[in-house]
C-alpha cells in the first residue's frame, strides 16, 4: 500500500540541499516533485495544493538543526504536515455513558460492511465488551447468513430475520433483544447498493432515527480511488456521519483517498481494514501510515531526538567560539556530552539510511568515554589551555582517568589538529592549491 509513494518521496528527500536555513531554492524541486507524487497517488488535487503550500510556509527560513541535514529536516516537516492532513491526533470510537453503544454501519454493496461487522465485533469483544450483531442488509440476498456465520465463528450473538425486508424493523428489534442480553455494544449492518440513490439515503435515514446510534460509520472501499472521497461526501451530506473505514488498502491502492477524506470531507478515518481475515482490522493512526508512506520514520525520530537535545543557543555560541577561536576541551566536553543525549551511537547511527554497513561501533563508543574521562580529570584552567600540561600532570591525568600518558598525549595533539582546522575555516582561507586567486 502506497508504496510508490514512499520511494518517490525517499528519491525527493535526498535532493534537498542547503546549509543553515532551508531557503525557497532548496526546496522548489522538491515541493514540485512532492505535488506530482500525490497527485499520481490519486489524491484529491486540492489537497494537494494547500497541502504544498503549507509545507513552503514552513520549511522556508526554517533553521536547520545543528547535527541534522536540511533532506533531514525537511523530512520531519513533510511528515508532521501528513499526519495533520490525516487528523492529527487518533480518533476513537465512541462509547456512551448509558449501554449499549450503537454503532451504524453504512456503505455501498461490496465495500466490506459485513466482513467489518464481525472484525468490530471481535475487536471490542477483545477489549472485554459485549457486542451485538444486528444483520438488516436486506438486500444482498447471502448478507444476513453471512453475518450469522461469521457470528458464529467470533462466538458473538447475531440478530437477524430472515425473509424480512424491512430494515428499520429489524433493527429496532435487534437493539431491543441486545438490550435485554446486555450487550455494551450494538453493530448494525444495514444494506448498500451498487450506487449512492435515494431509496438508500431514505432507508438509512429511516434506521438512523429509529436507533438513534451514537457513532455512524461510513465503511468505503479504498481501491476505488478518488470516488470515496466523493461517496463520502454524500453519506456525510446525508446521514452526518461520525468517522470513516477504509478497506481493503491491502490491495493494490494508490491510497490517495486515505490522504484525502479528512481534508475534504471533514471526518476522520477511524479504522482500517487490511485484508480477508476477522483479524484484518488495525485501528486507525495516522503517525503510523505516514510512517509507511515515507519509510522514514527512524529519520523522523532522529530530528525529535536530536530537536530535544540540541539547545539552538548552545549551538550559536558553539559557533561564535569557532569563530573567534576560542574554542578549549571544556566546550569539547560539552560537545561529547550532547551527542551522548541521543542515545548509543549505534542506536544513532542505524537510523540514517544505509548506516547498517558501518559495523561495530562500539570501538569508536569507547574511544569517546576515554576522552571524556581524559578531559574530566583536568581541572578548569588545564581544559582552557592544555598547553600549560607539564609531564607530571599528564601522569596524574593518565592515572586518574584510567588510560596511558600516550592516550593524553594523543587527544592534546588531535585538539591541536583540530583547532588548526578551526583556525582556517574561521578565516576563510580554505586549504588552497599554491598561486591560484592569488592565494
Ligand atoms: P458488504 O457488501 O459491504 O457487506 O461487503 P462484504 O463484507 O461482503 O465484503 C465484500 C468482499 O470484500 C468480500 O469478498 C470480503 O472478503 C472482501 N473484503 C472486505 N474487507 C476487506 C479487506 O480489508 N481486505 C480485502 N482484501 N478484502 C476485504
Amino acid at each position: 500500500m502506497l508504496d510508490n509513494l514512499g520511494t518517490r518521496f525517499q528519491e525527493i528527500f535526498k535532493k534537498v540541499k542547503g546549509h543553515g536555513k532551508l531557503s525557497e531554492d532548496n526546496i522548489k524541486s522538491a515541493l514540485k516533485e512532492v505535488r506530482l507524487s500525490l497527485l499520481e497517488a490519486d489524491v484529491n488535487y486540492k489537497v494537494v495544493k494547500e497541502f504544498v503550500n503549507k509545507i513552503k510556509e514552513k520549511a522556508v527560513g526554517e533553521e536547520v538543526i545543528t547535527g541534522i541535514n536540511p533532506g533531514q529536516q525537511f523530512v520531519k516537516i513533510v511528515n508532521d504536515e501528513l499526519v495533520e492532513l490525516l487528523g492529527g491526533t487518533n480518533a476513537r470510537l465512541t462509547k456512551s455513558a448509558k449501554n449499549p453503544t450503537v454503532i451504524m454501519l453504512a456503505g455501498l454493496q461490496g465495500a466490506g460492511k459485513t466482513t467489518f461487522a464481525a472484525k468490530l465485533a471481535k475487536f471490542l469483544k477483545k477489549k472485554g465488551e459485549r457486542p451485538y450483531l444486528v444483520g438488516a442488509d436486506v438486500y444482498r440476498p447471502a448478507a444476513m447468513k453471512q453475518l450469522q456465520v461469521l457470528g458464529e465463528q467470533i462466538d458473538v450473538p447475531v440478530h437477524i430475520q430472515e425473509g424480512s425486508k424491512d430494515a428499520r424493523g429489524i433493527c429496532s428489534d435487534g437493539l431491543n433483544v441486545a438490550k435485554e442480553n446486555n450487550a455494551t455494544y450494538v453493530i448494525l449492518d444495514t444494506a448498500g447498493r451498487l450506487h449512492v440513490d435515494e431509496s438508500l439515503m431514505e432507508e438509512l435515514k429511516d434506521i438512523k432515527k429509529a436507533t438513534r446510534p451514537q457513532e455512524i460509520l461510513l465503511v468505503v472501499d479504498a481501491m476505488i480511488g478518488q470516488d470515496a472521497v466523493n461517496l463520502a461526501e454524500s453519506f456525510n451530506n446525508s446521514l452526518n456521519i461520525d468517522g470513516v473505514v477504509l478497506t481493503k488498502l491491502d490491495g493494490d491502492t494508490r491510497g490517495g483517498a486515505a490522504l484525502s477524506i479528512k481534508a475534504v470531507v471533514g471526518k476522520p478515518i477511524k479504522f482500517i481494514g487490511i485484508g480477508e481475515k476477522i483479524d484484518d482490522i488495525e485501528l486507525f493512526h495516522p503517525e503510523r501510515l505516514v510512517s509507511r508512506i515515507l519509510g522514514m520514520g527512524d529519520v523522523v525520530s532522529l530530528v525529535e531526538k536530536a530537536q530535544e537535545a540540541i539547545d539552538e543557543d548552545d549551538a550559536k555560541s558553539l559557533e561564535e567560539k569557532i569563530k573567534n577561536q576560542s574554542f578549549d576541551l571544556e566546550d569539547f566536553l560539552k560537545q561529547l556530552q550532547n551527542i551522548k543525549k541521543l542515545g548509543p551511537l549505534g542506536g544513532i547511527l542505524k537510523m540514517l539510511p544505509g548506516a547498517g554497513q558501518l559495523g561495530d561501533l562500539a570501538p569508536a563508543e569507547k574511544e569517546m568515554k576515554k576522552v571524556e574521562a581524559v578531559i574530566q580529570s583536568m581541572t578548569r584552567e588545564e581544559r582552557k589551555k592544555p598547553e600549560i600540561l607539564k609531564a607530571s600532570r599528564k601522569k596524574r591525568i593518565a592515572k586518574g582517568s584510567g588510560v596511558e600518558v600516550s592516550d593524553v598525549n594523543k587527544l592534546l595533539k588531535q585538539f591541536d589538529q583540530m583547532k588548526q582546522v578551526m583556525k582556517m575555516f574561521s578565516n576563510g582561507n580554505f586549504p588552497q592549491m599554491p598561486g591560484m586567486m592569488g592565494g
